[in-house]
C-alpha cells in the first residue's frame, strides 16, 4: 500500500492523475522542469520538485532526477502517465530497484510491445488476429520485393520500433518496394536507433479502432469496448469517439472475449490498448500500448470507470472492483484534442493565453491544465486540452459537442477550436462513414 504518489509528467494528464489521487486520499508529488513552474498541476499538488531545464531529455526524461524527487519527498509509487516514460521499461526496472511501486505494466510487458515483430508474433500465438504480413523482420531490399510480391501492392514497410507513424513507408509496386524498405531503414535508425523493419498488407480503407483492457494481479480481465480513432492527421489522433459507429453490440462481445483471453494468457497486468485496423468486417491488430492513452476519458464516460484510480488499486495489489457483466455501456462519448496549432496549417502556436473560457453543462468535461495568462511553452507538445461529450445518442453527443465547442474560448495563441468546428459540421462525421484517410483528404480539400 501506499498513500503518496508522484506524477512523472505535465500538462492535463499530471493534473488528470492528481485529482485521481486527491479523490483517493493519496497525496502527490509533482515534478517540474524550470518553464513549467507555474503550471497549473504544480500549483494543485501537495508538493512539487524541480527536475531539471525546460528540454524533457533534462527533466521529464531523467531517471535520476525524477527518482531523488521519489527519495526525498518519500513518495512511494510513480504515475507515468502517457508519452515521456510511460512506455520506458529500463524506467520501470530503476523505479522498482528502488522499493517503489510503479503504477502501470511489468517491464517485461512494456519491452515486448514495445518491439513491434515480437508484438505481433506474441499476440498472433494467443489467437489475436494480426495484418497479413512478413513474418518476423525483413532483412534485405531483395526479400522485401518478394514478400511485396507475395502478399500484394500496396504494401508497407513499418519499422520494429516505430511510434506516432515515423519510419512508415508505402510501396506501390515491386518498383517502389526497394526504396521504400531503405527509406523506412534510414528512418528507423534515425528516429529510434533500430533499423529492423517488416512488412505488411496496406489496407486501403480501414478504420481505427481499439479495444481497452484492464486486468488486475488476481487474473482478472475485463474489456471496457472499443474508441473509435479513425479521424488522424499523420497519423496523430485528433478527434475519439466511444462506441464506434460501425461496431455493433455481437462485434463488441466477439472480439471482447478475444482480446480478454489474449490478454489473459499474455499474464498482463494494468490498463492496455490492443489497437486494430478494422476494415470490412475483419479486425487486424497493429500495436498494443502498455499505458494510458490520451483518449482515455471517452471510455470513461460510457463505462463510468475512473481508469486512473483502477490504476492505483491494481498498482495496491486490489481485485478489479467489476466483472465484465458489470460493466455498463452507455450512451455516446466524443473527445477533441484542442491543440495550439494554426488550425489550417498546424504550426505549433506557443505563447500566453489571454482569455480562456471552459464550455460546462450537463455532459461536458474539460481536461485541461490551462488558464487565462497561462504560457504555453514551446518544449513539449501542443496539447490545450481535451473536450469530452456525452450524450444519450450519437446524435445528442454531436449537438451538445456544437454547443460545447461554441461556448469555448481560448485567445492569444492559435488553436484547433475551428478544425473541431467545421468536423463536427461535416455530414461524414455525422454520418460516421469515415475512414483513417478521411481527414487528410478532408484537409486537401478545403485547401484548394
Ligand atoms: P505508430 O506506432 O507509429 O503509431 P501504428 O502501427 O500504430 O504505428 O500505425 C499508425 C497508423 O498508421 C495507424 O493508425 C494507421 O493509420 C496506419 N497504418 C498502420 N498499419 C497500417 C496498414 N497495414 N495499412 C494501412 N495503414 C496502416
Amino acid at each position: 500500500m501506499f498513500d503518496k504518489v508522484l506524477i512523472a509528467n505535465r500538462g492535463e494528464i499530471a493534473l488528470r492523475i492528481h485529482r485521481a489521487c486527491k479523490e483517493m486520499g493519496l497525496s502527490t508529488v509533482a515534478v517540474h522542469s524550470t518553464a513549467d513552474r507555474d503550471a497549473m498541476h504544480v500549483r494543485l499538488a501537495d508538493e512539487s520538485v524541480c527536475i531539471g531545464p525546460p528540454s524533457a531529455s533534462e527533466s521529464y526524461l531523467k531517471f535520476a532526477a525524477i527518482m531523488a524527487a521519489a527519495e526525498i519527498t518519500g513518495a512511494q509509487a510513480i504515475h507515468p502517465g502517457y508519452g515521456f516514460l510511460s512506455e520506458n521499461a529500463r524506467f520501470v526496472d530503476v523505479v522498482a530497484a528502488h522499493g517503489i511501486t510503479f503504477i502501470g505494466p511489468t517491464a517485461d510487458h512494456i519491452r515486448l510491445m514495445g518491439d513491434k515483430i515480437a508484438a505481433k508474433a506474441a499476440v498472433k500465438d494467443v489467437g489475436i488476429p494480426v495484418v497479413p504480413g512478413s513474418d518476423g523482420g525483413v532483412a534485405t531490399a531483395e526479400e522485401a520485393v518478394k514478400l511485396g510480391n507475395e502478399i500484394g501492392y500496396p504494401a508497407l514497410v513499418k519499422a520494429a520500433s516505430g511510434g506516432g507513424g515515423r519510419g512508415m513507408k508505402v510501396a506501390k509496386n515491386a518498383e517502389e518496394m526497394a526504396k521504400a524498405f531503405n527509406t523506412a531503414r534510414t528512418e528507423a535508425k534515425a528516429a529510434f536507433g533500430d533499423d529492423a523493419v517488416y512488412i505488411e498488407k496496406y489496407l486501403g480503407k480501414p478504420r481505427h479502432i481499439e479495444i481497452q483492457v484492464i486486468a488486475d494481479s488476481h487474473g482478472n480481465v475485463v474489456h471496457l469496448g472499443e474508441r473509435d480513432c479513425s479521424l488522424q492527421r499523420r497519423h496523430q489522433k485528433v478527434f475519439e469517439e466511444a462506441p464506434s459507429p460501425v461496431i455493433t453490440e455481437a462485434i463488441r462481445s466477439e472480439i471482447g472475449e478475444v482480446v480478454v483471453k489474449a490478454i489473459k494468457r499474455l499474464g498482463y497486468l494494468g490498463v492496455g490498448t490492443i489497437e486494430f485496423l478494422y476494415e470490412d468486417g475483419e479486425f487486424y491488430f497493429i500495436e498494443m500500448n502498455t499505458r494510458l492513452q490520451v483518449e482515455h476519458p471517452v471510455t470513461e464516460q460510457i463505462t463510468r470507470i475512473d481508469l486512473v484510480k483502477e490504476q492505483i488499486r491494481i498498482a495496491q495489489g486490489e481485485p478489479l472492483s467489476f466483472k465484465q457483466e458489470d460493466v455498463p455501456f452507455i450512451g455516446h462519448a466524443i473527445e477533441c484534442r484542442i491543440n495550439a496549432e494554426h488550425p489550417e496549417t498546424f504550426a505549433p502556436s506557443p505563447g500566453t493565453i489571454e482569455d480562456f473560457h471552459a464550455p460546462g453543462g450537463l455532459g461536458v468535461r474539460l481536461d485541461s491544465a490551462a488558464y487565462a495568462g497561462y504560457k504555453i511553452p514551446p518544449y513539449y507538445d501542443s496539447l490545450i486540452g481535451k473536450l469530452i461529450v456525452h450524450g444519450v445518442t450519437r446524435e445528442e453527443c454531436l449537438l451538445r459537442l456544437r454547443r460545447a465547442l461554441g461556448e469555448m474560448v481560448v485567445s492569444g495563441v492559435e488553436t484547433t477550436l475551428p478544425l473541431h468546428q467545421r468536423l463536427v459540421d461535416a455530414a461524414d462525421v455525422n454520418s460516421g462513414e469515415y475512414d483513417i484517410h478521411w481527414l487528410e483528404r478532408f484537409l486537401a480539400n478545403s485547401e484548394s
